[in-house]
C-alpha cells in the first residue's frame, strides 16, 4: 500500500526501532510512546484494520500474538503484565488504517 506508513516501516523504506522481525510481522517501538514499554506488533501484509480480517488471515493474525508473547518476555513484562489492544476505527482512536497489535506494559495500565 502506498503512503501507509507501517507498509514503509515493514518495507524498510521508513526508519522505526524494531524489536522483532519475521518473513509476516514485524514489531517495532512507538514514536510516542503511552507507557514505559509501547510496542506495536505489524503484519507486514496490509490489512487495513480488524474490520478487514478474511479467514485466510486468521494464522497471520494468530502470529501476533506469538510475537507479543515473546516480545513481552524479551522487554521484561511478561511477568508483571502487559495490555494488548487493537483500535479498530475512529471512534477507538485508530489513526493509522495498518492492523497493528498495541504492546503495553511497565507501569499499571488505565482502561482506556
Ligand atoms: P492507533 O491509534 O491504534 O492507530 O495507533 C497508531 C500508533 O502508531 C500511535 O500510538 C502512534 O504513536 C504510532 N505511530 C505513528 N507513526 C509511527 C511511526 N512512524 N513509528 C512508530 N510509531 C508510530
Ligand atoms: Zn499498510
Amino acid at each position: 500500500m502506498e503512503d501507509c506508513i507501517f507498509c514503509k516501516i515493514a518495507n524498510k523504506e521508513e526508519a522505526a526501532e524494531i524489536v522483532y522481525e519475521d518473513e509476516r510481522v514485524v514489531a517495532f517501538k512507538d514514536i510516542y510512546p503511552k507507557a514505559p514499554v509501547h510496542i506495536l506488533i505489524v503484519t507486514k501484509k496490509h490489512i487495513h484494520s480488524a474490520n478487514h480480517i478474511e479467514p485466510e488471515d486468521k494464522e497471520l493474525v494468530g502470529e501476533l500474538f506469538l510475537v507479543a508473547k515473546k516480545v513481552a518476555k524479551e522487554q521484561g513484562v511478561a511477568e508483571t503484565g502487559y495490555r494488548l489492544s487493537f483500535n479498530v476505527g475512529r471512534d477507538a482512536g485508530q489513526v493509522v488504517d495498518h492492523l497493528h497489535m498495541h504492546l503495553l506494559g511497565g507501569k499499571k495500565i488505565p482502561l482506556a
